[in-house]
């Protein structure tokens, strides 16, 4: 069993962007206790489960121990929060203990969470209760096992340290595996600062990591905004078609990999609705699950912004050239929709946009009218293509509209052979994910176990899961989540 100091972390982060980083430790956990470890992706990164759940590797995990020659930052970044401009943001109560390269051979950030305050606090404790960091584990399973890219979650710990929120709740620690921790906010950080020599060291760092065919280009700057631009249409495409509301689409919270971060208020859909908002503090909608790709845009054309003296010398050069890349963003992701939508359709490729547009749309209204649930809809459209349209049917206020409307899909020979492959038979569903997570907090983690176990393979119609699958029961009623 490897010791503490054979876990081999590397700076680069910290090396490469000092401008950028805070050395910091994390507050010492009075009393440690392993809640939840991912044993896949620990072995993933070469890590053995094992040893991380020995005293020692729990130490690593909730950031009382570090391994020899790490050094643990806080992480500065800027952001636009719910649309005004915060110039000093950064990890108030997180930490990035530095990267690890995997068996894959690939770098990857391990960061901390809920680690205690740094210097980038503001009014902030610093720390995290254990409901919200087992959110963060349940739903970023969910989306991993849905092949949606995002931030991992490789273990949750909890503290001894009790933390004061509306009551006085257990904290934790969660561990955090990404890709890397840059944000659209990295760069509106590095901008502000006035220093190009730093916005350019930061644009090569993160092209180095995530999108290095754009080092190549004849002008990077922009072909890294246009990388990003591609991966943000595509994963918030994604986002779309299972129903995933964020909740909380700041400049900080959307990343330059590509990969979903910062699973607050976050939820899934239950009735098709694109006005849903769950956050209790998104009182405008602004983050709306129909706003999303709207938002998205915005947001990049804010990284768009910070690119700008990268992009060209002349200014109005600069602007023309960036305008043109996030021009890229609706093409890229109306492509993205539409195949998938095609594919939880069971449509191929010979039905052209002409005629399936139309046919989402008045699907989607006809989902909307009938408060139709989202994952369970797509999934019993499997079993029509098979030849049974009741379980479909059934959810529907509006029979003949669906009736009307499935004559005419039909019509278009959908084929049942890979639907279940793309529509989710099992999504952390909102009165699920509050009965594991307040089982949790009063101690018992099996509800939590299970679901996660369930969640890790969604398409995968298990037997005795029916509850899984069900939607939510009436008495549940109108959901809010908290950050
Ligand atoms: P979020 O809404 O989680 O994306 O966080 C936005 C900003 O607030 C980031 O700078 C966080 O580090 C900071 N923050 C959130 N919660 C806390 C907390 N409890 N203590 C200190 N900083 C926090
Ligand atoms: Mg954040
Ligand atoms: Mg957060």
């Amino acid at each position: 069993i490897a010791p503490l100091s054979q876990v081999a972390l590397e700076g680069r982060f910290a090396r490469e962007l000092p401008e950028m980083a805070v050395a910091w430790r994390a507050d010492e956990a009075p009393d440690p206790r392993l809640l939840v470890l991912d044993d896949t992706l620990a072995t993933e990164l070469g890590l053995d489960p094992t040893w991380l759940r020995s005293p020692q590797g729990v130490q690593l995990l909730v950031g009382n121990g570090v391994p020899s020659g790490a050094t643990p930052v806080a992480q500065a970044y800027a952001g636009h929060q719910f649309g005004g401009f915060v110039p000093r943001l950064g990890d108030g109560r997180a930490l990035l203990l530095g990267e690890l390269v995997g068996v894959d051979g690939r770098l990857r950030d391990l960061h901390l969470k809920g680690s205690g305050r740094t210097p980038f606090a503001r009014g902030g404790d610093g720390l995290a209760a254990v409901g919200p960091m087992l959110r963060e584990l349940v739903v970023a399973r969910a989306m991993h096992g849905l092949g949606i890219p995002t931030t991992r979650s490789l273990a949750v710990v909890a503290t001894g340290r009790p933390v004061r929120r509306e009551t006085l709740l257990p904290g934790a620690v969660l561990a955090r595996v990404a890709s890397s921790h840059l944000r659209v906010g990295s760069f509106q950080y590095a901008r502000a600062t006035g220093d190009v020599d730093l916005l350019r060291r930061l644009a090569d760092h993160a092209t180095g990591r995530h999108h290095p065919a754009a080092a190549e280009a004849e002008n990077p700057a922009l072909a890294l905004l246009e990388a990003v631009v591609g991966a943000q249409a595509s994963l918030v495409a994604r986002w779309m078609l299972v129903g995933f509301v964020h909740g909380v689409m700041n400049t900080d919270n959307m990343t330059i990999s590509g990969e979903t971060i910062d699973y607050g208020p976050c939820a899934f859909m239950d009735a098709f609705d694109p006005a849903t908002v769950y956050s209790s503090i998104d009182v405008g909608g602004r983050y709306a699950y129909g706003n999303q790709p709207v938002v998205a845009e915005w947001n990049l054309a804010r990284l768009a912004e910070a690119l700008l003296p990268l992009v060209h010398d002349v200014p109005e050069q600069a602007v023309e050239l960036a305008v043109e890349a996030l021009g890229r963003f609706r093409p890229r992701y109306a492509a993205a929709w539409a195949a998938g939508m095609r594919a939880k359709l069971g449509l191929g490729d010979a039905v052209d946009d002409a005629t399936l547009t139309p046919l989402v749309d008045e699907l989607l209204t006809l989902l909307q009218v009938s408060h139709v649930d989202h994952t369970s809809f797509f999934r019993a459209l499997g079993t029509a293509a098979r030849g049974d349209a009741e379980p479909a049917r059934g959810l529907f206020l509006d029979l003949a509209g669906f009736d009307r409307w499935a004559e005419r899909w039909r019509a278009l020979a959908p084929d049942a052979g890979s639907m279940d492959r793309v529509n989710p038979v099992y999504v952390p569903r909102n009165h699920l994910v509050e009965e594991a997570l307040a089982a949790a907090t009063d101690g018992d983690l099996a509800p939590l176990e299970r679901l996660v176990e369930v969640v890790a393979a969604p398409y995968d119609e298990r037997p005795g899961l029916e509850r899984y699958a069900a939607p939510a029961p009436q008495d549940f009623g109108a959901y809010t989540t908290f950050c």
